[in-house]
C-alpha cells in the first residue's frame, strides 16, 4: 500500500507576528516537497509565497488550508543556510519569514495584491441600451451619490481617473482613506467596482532580457531578394544583425537602431531569426571604470606570518574564529585576498567578505575585483532587485565563488563555504536596526561554525566584544603591529578648544582696543575669529602649510547641516521637531530647518513665533558651515564635502573619492563616512573639527565609538611616503579615549573601557537586550513598559533564573520619534542562554501589544538611544 495520507508543513511567511504557519501538503506534492523550497499558500484573503521550514506527519490543528503550489524543484535555500536562518530567528526573537526575507534577494517572498477597477455599468450608456436603462439604473458618478459615505466617494472619484484600475494600497495612499476595505467591499457589493486579486510574482528574482539571434544565413543576393522582397526594414535589420556577429538585444535593436518590434517579429516569422530570453548578467561596477591596476604584491614577513596561521586553520575540522588586529595601513586587505586565493586554489570552496558599507569602501571592493575578476559577486544595496537576483543565482549555482557585500551578504548562498572575512568588524553598521535585528558579525561567527568554515574578524580597533572573546581564548588573536610602508603612524595632537576660545576672546578685546585707537582692521591675518570656532590657529596654520606643500587634507566633523540649533535670544525657544524630541538643524544649501530623525522640514524662521522677537541665534557647527568657512579662509583650495546631503545619488561617493584620488581636491571634508578605509597617499593632514560630538552622547558606547572614529580617521594620514599629522580639536583633552587615541594605544583604551563597563554591567561583561515600548500616548507607553518589566521580574523570580536582572523602565534618551513616545528597559544577563529563554518566552506569551503600542526587542543592541 502506498502512503496516500496527507502530510503537513510549517511555512515561514514574511509576517511580523508568528514565526511559521501550518499548511496541508496535498498528496501530489508530498513527494517533491523539501525544507527550503518555496510554496504558494493562501493567507487570509490573499496568496503569499513562503518557504517550507519543516515537513511533518501530523498537526493538532483542526482546519488546515492546503498548499496551492510548490515553486522550486530544488531548495532555494541550502540546508545549512536554512539552519542559520532558524538560529537568527531564535536568537534575535524574530519571525523566521522575516529572517528569510532579509536573507533572500528582494521579491522572492512575495504576496498577491488587489487591483480595484471602476465598473462601467453596461446599461447606463449607449443607444442600444435595453429597457433597464434610464430611471432604474443611474449612471456612474451622477445622482447615485446620496447614500455613499465620504470614503466611498473619495475612492470612486480616484478610480474614475484610472483606466486600468489601481492597487488597493495605492488607493489608500492617494485618497488618505484609512480603512479602504470596508468601503471597497460596500462599493463592490453595489457593483460599482470590481476587485481582482493579482497573484504574487513567483519568480526567484532573475531579470531577463530578450535577445534576437540570426538562425539562417542568406549567402546570395538572390536569396535576400527572395526573402525580403519589398520589406526593406526587415532586410536592414537582418544586415544590422549580421554586422553584430548575428545577435543583439531587442532593446538595442529597437531603441538604438530604431527597428520596431514588428520588424523583428517579421524576421522571426520568416524563420530567419529567433527571439529568446537571456539571463542578463549586469556588472554595476563596470560603470566605474577599470579597477586600479596593482602589481602582485609580495606579503611582508608580518603578513606572511599571519597568513600562515590562517591557512593552517583552513585545514582544521573546526577552523574557529581569528581576530586580526592590524593598525591602519598594515595591509590587512592583502592578507584577506591571499587567504581567499588559497581557498580557491585548493578546490571548490567559496568565501564571503563583509564590508561595512559598499559605497563607502569602493577602494576595497575594487581591489577584490581586480584580484578575483568574475569569480566575485558584488552585493550592493544600490543594486536593483533584478541585479541582486542575478548575483544571488550566480553564487547559488557556483558560477561565482566569492561574495563581497555589506551586512546581508552574510547570508550569501555559497555552496561550500570555506571562509568568512568581516572587515572593520567593529563597525556599528553590521547591526540591523529593524526586524530581524541581527548583528552580521555574530551571524558570521555562527555560520562559519555551522559550515566548518574559518571566520576572520579584522580591525585596527576591534569591538570590545571581540577583544574580550580573544582574551578569553574563544578567538585566536593575530596582530599586524606596523604599517606596510614602514611609515610610522601619524603624530596626533590635541588642540584644547577651551584655550582657543579664551584666546579668541582676548583677540576680540584687542581688536576693539585697536579700533578705538584707530588702527586698521585685519591685523590678525587669516584667523578665523568671527562666528563659531571652526579652525583653531594651530589647525589653520597646519592646513595652510599642507596646502602650500601641494598635499591633501581631510577634515572630519560628525554632524551635517549648517547649524544644529536655532534659538530665540529673547525667550529661549528652541526650534524642535513636532514629531521627535530633537532640535531641528538649519541647512543652508536648502534654506530649510530639518529633522535628522524623521525628515520633517520647515521654513527657516525669521522671528520667534513665541514672543515675536527677531534675534534668533544659529549655533552648533555642521559640515555645511565648515565648508563655507574653510572656503572663505582658503579661497584657492579645492574643497569637496562628503556627507549624507551630498551623496544622494547612486555613485556620488565614488565620484567624490575619484576626484580626491586624481588630486582634483585639496581638502576633503565630511562626516564619519570619510573616516573609513580610504587610502590616498597624498593625504598628510587630518583635522578633527570637534571630537566631542560623539563623546557627549548618553550611550554606553560613546567612548568606544569616539576612539574608533579617531583611530580610523587618523589612519587616513601619512599612508604614502610623507609622514602624516593629525590635529584633534576638543574641549575635553583629558578624556581617556582621546588620550589613548593620541598615543595610538588601543590596548590601553580597551583596558580602561572594559574596567569602566564592569560596574554598570555592560557588554562584553554581561549580555544585554534593550526592550523599547512605543506608542502615540505617553501614559499608555509608560504603563506597558512598567507592566512588561514587572512581568519579566516575576518570571525571573519564579524560575529562579540566576544572573538575570531587569533595569528600568525609563524614557529613552530620545523619548519621542515620529510622534511615538518611547520608553525602554534593559534585561541584563551573565550568560546568553537564560536571556534568550526570557526573551522568547516574553515574545510567545505576550506577542505584540495592541492599541497602537509596539514592543521592540533588540538583543545585543548597538546603542541605547
Ligand atoms: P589596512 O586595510 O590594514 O589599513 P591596506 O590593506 O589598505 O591596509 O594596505 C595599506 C597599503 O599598503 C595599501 O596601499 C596596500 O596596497 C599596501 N600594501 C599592502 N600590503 C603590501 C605589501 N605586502 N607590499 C607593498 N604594499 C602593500
Ligand atoms: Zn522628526
Amino acid at each position: 500500500m502506498t502512503d496516500r495520507t496527507d502530510r503537513y508543513c510549517d511555512v515561514a511567511l514574511p509576517r511580523p507576528v508568528r514565526s511559521t504557519f501550518v499548511y496541508r501538503l496535498p498528496a501530489d506534492l508530498t513527494e517533491a516537497a523539501r525544507p527550503g523550497m518555496r510554496v504558494l499558500v493562501p493567507f487570509r484573503r490573499r496568496r503569499m509565497v513562503g518557504c517550507i521550514d519543516r515537513i511533518r506527519a501530523e498537526t493538532e490543528l483542526e482546519r488546515v488550508r492546503p498548499v496551492l503550489d510548490l515553486l522550486d524543484d530544488t531548495p532555494l535555500l541550502p540546508e545549512k543556510l536554512l539552519q542559520l536562518c532558524r538560529w537568527v530567528a531564535d536568537y534575535y526573537v524574530a519571525p523566521l519569514g522575516l529572517v528569510l526575507r532579509a536573507a533572500l534577494p528582494p521579491g522572492v517572498l512575495a504576496e498577491s495584491s488587489f487591483r480595484v477597477e471602476r465598473v462601467e455599468e453596461a446599461g447606463a450608456k449607449g443607444a442600444d441600451a435595453g429597457p433597464r436603462s434610464g430611471a432604474a439604473s443611474p449612471g456612474p458618478g451622477d445622482d447615485l451619490g446620496d447614500d455613499l459615505g465620504d470614503d466611498e466617494r473619495a475612492l470612486l472619484e480616484r478610480l474614475e481617473r484610472a483606466r486600468d484600475g489601481l492597487q488597493a494600497t495605492t488607493l489608500r495612499r492617494d485618497t488618505g482613506v484609512r480603512s479602504v476595505w470596508p468601503a471597497l467591499r460596500s462599493l463592490a457589493a453595489r457593483g460599482l467596482v470590481r476587485i481582482r486579486e493579482e497573484p504574487p510574482s513567483t519568480s526567484s528574482g532573475v531579470r531577463t532580457r530578450q535577445v534576437i539571434t540570426l538562425v539562417q544565413g542568406l549567402p546570395t543576393l538572390m536569396a535576400r531578394q527572395e526573402a525580403f522582397g519589398r520589406a526593406h526594414r526587415q532586410r536592414e535589420a537582418y544586415e544590422a544583425l549580421e554586422g553584430m556577429d548575428g545577435s543583439a538585444s531587442v532593446v538595442h535593436m529597437s531603441q538604438r537602431l530604431g527597428f520596431s518590434r514588428s520588424v523583428l517579429r517579421g524576421l522571426e516569422e520568416k524563420g530567419l531569426a529567433r527571439i529568446t530570453d537571456e539571463v542578463e548578467a549586469r556588472d554595476p561596477f563596470a560603470e566605474l571604470g577599470p579597477p586600479p591596476e596593482r602589481p602582485d604584491l609580495e606579503p611582508t614577513p608580518d603578513q606572511g606570518r599571519v597568513l600562515n596561521a590562517l591557512e593552517s586553520r583552513l585545514e582544521a575540522a573546526e577552523p574557529g574564529t581569528a581576530l586580526l588586529r592590524g593598525v591602519t595601513g598594515s595591509g590587512k586587505t592583502l592578507v584577506y585576498m591571499r587567504l581567499l586565493r588559497r581557498l580557491l586554489e585548493r578546490g571548490d570552496r567559496g568565501a564571503i567578505v563583509l564590508v561595512p558599507e559598499i559605497s563607502l569602501t569602493p577602494q576595497t571592493v575594487q581591489r577584490f575585483r581586480a584580484a578575483f575578476g568574475d569569480r566575485i559577486a558584488v552585493l550592493h544595496s544600490g543594486l536593483s532587485a533584478g541585479e541582486r537576483g542575478d548575483e544571488w543565482r550566480a553564487l547559488h549555482e557556483g558560477r561565482k565563488r566569492i561574495a563581497i557585500g555589506a551586512r546581508s551578504a552574510v547570508f550569501a548562498p555559497i555552496p561550500a563555504l570555506g571562509a568568512i572575512v568581516v572587515d572593520e568588524e567593529h563597525e556599528g553598521s553590521y547591526k540591523q536596526s529593524d526586524v530581524p535585528r541581527y548583528h552580521a558579525r555574530a551571524v558570521a561567527v555562527v555560520r562559519a561554525r555551522l559550515e566548518g568554515a574559518l571566520c576572520v574578524l579584522g580591525s585596527a580597533t576591534p569591538s570590545l566584544e571581540s577583544w574580550h572573546n580573544a582574551a578569553e581564548g574563544l578567538y585566536r588573536l593575530l596582530e599586524l603591529p606596523e604599517r606596510v610602508t614602514g611609515q610610522r603612524l601619524p603624530t596626533v595632537e590635541l588642540v584644547d578648544l577651551r584655550e582657543e576660545r579664551e584666546a579668541r576672546r582676548a583677540r576680540a578685546i584687542d581688536r576693539a582696543d585697536d579700533a578705538a585707537l584707530g588702527a586698521g582692521a585685519g591685523v590678525h591675518g587669516a584667523s578665523d575669529d568671527a562666528g563659531p570656532l571652526v579652525l583653531s590657529r594651530r589647525l589653520g596654520d597646519a592646513l595652510a602649510r599642507c596646502l602650500d606643500r601641494g598635499e591633501q587634507a581631510i577634515l572630519l566633523l560628525n554632524r551635517r547641516g549648517y547649524s544644529t540649533f536655532v534659538q530665540c535670544m529673547e525667550c529661549g525657544k528652541v526650534w524642535s521637531c513636532p514629531r521627535c524630541n530633537v532640535s531641528l538643524t538649519y541647512h543652508r544649501d536648502r534654506e530649510r530647518i530639518v529633522c535628522h530623525h524623521c525628515g520633517y522640514e520647515a521654513r527657516v524662521p525669521k522671528a520667534c513665533d513665541a514672543c515675536g522677537a527677531e534675534g534668533l541665534t544659529f549655533s552648533g557647527l555642521g559640515t555645511e558651515q565648515v565648508e563655507r568657512r574653510v572656503g572663505e579662509l582658503f579661497p584657492a583650495a579645492r574643497l569637496a564635502r562628503m556627507d549624507v546631503d551630498t551623496t544622494g545619488t547612486r555613485w556620488a561617493h565614488h565620484r567624490i573619492l575619484e576626484r580626491v584620488r586624481r588630486h582634483e581636491v585639496d581638502i576633503l571634508l565630511g562626516t564619519q563616512m570619510i573616516a573609513k578605509g580610504l587610502d590616498f597617499p597624498d593625504v598628510t593632514l587630518v583635522g578633527v573639527i570637534n571630537a566631542d560630538v560623539g563623546l557627549n552622547l548618553p550611550d554606553f558606547r560613546a567612548s568606544e565609538r569616539t576612539f574608533q572614529l579617531l583611530a580610523q580617521v587618523a589612519g587616513r594620514a601619512g599612508r604614502g611616503e610623507r609622514p602624516g599629522e593629525v590635529l584633534v580639536q576638543t574641549a575635553r583633552p583629558g578624556h581617556f579615549a582621546l588620550q589613548a587615541a593620541l598615543r595610538h594605544d588601543y590596548v590601553a583604551f580597551a583596558a580602561q573601557e572594559l574596567e569602566d563597563r564592569l560596574g554598570p554591567g555592560y557588554p562584553p561583561h554581561r549580555r544585554l537586550a534593550n526592550l523599547v515600548v512605543s506608542g502615540p500616548r505617553q501614559e499608555a507607553v509608560a504603563d506597558l513598559a512598567e507592566e512588561l518589566a514587572a512581568w519579566i521580574r516575576g518570571l525571573v523570580a519564579r524560575e529562579s533564573l540566576e544572573g538575570v536582572d531587569v533595569v528600568g523602565p525609563a524614557p529613552c534618551p530620545i523619548d519621542r520619534v515620529r510622534g511615538r513616545w518611547r520608553w525602554h528597559f534593559l534585561v541584563k544577563s551573565d550568560r546568553a542562554a537564560p536571556l534568550g529563554a526570557v526573551l522568547r518566552y516574553l515574545s510567545e506569551r505576550r506577542g505584540q501589544p495592541s492599541g497602537g503600542l509596539r514592543l521592540e526587542i533588540d538583543r545585543d543592541p548597538d546603542s541605547l538611544l
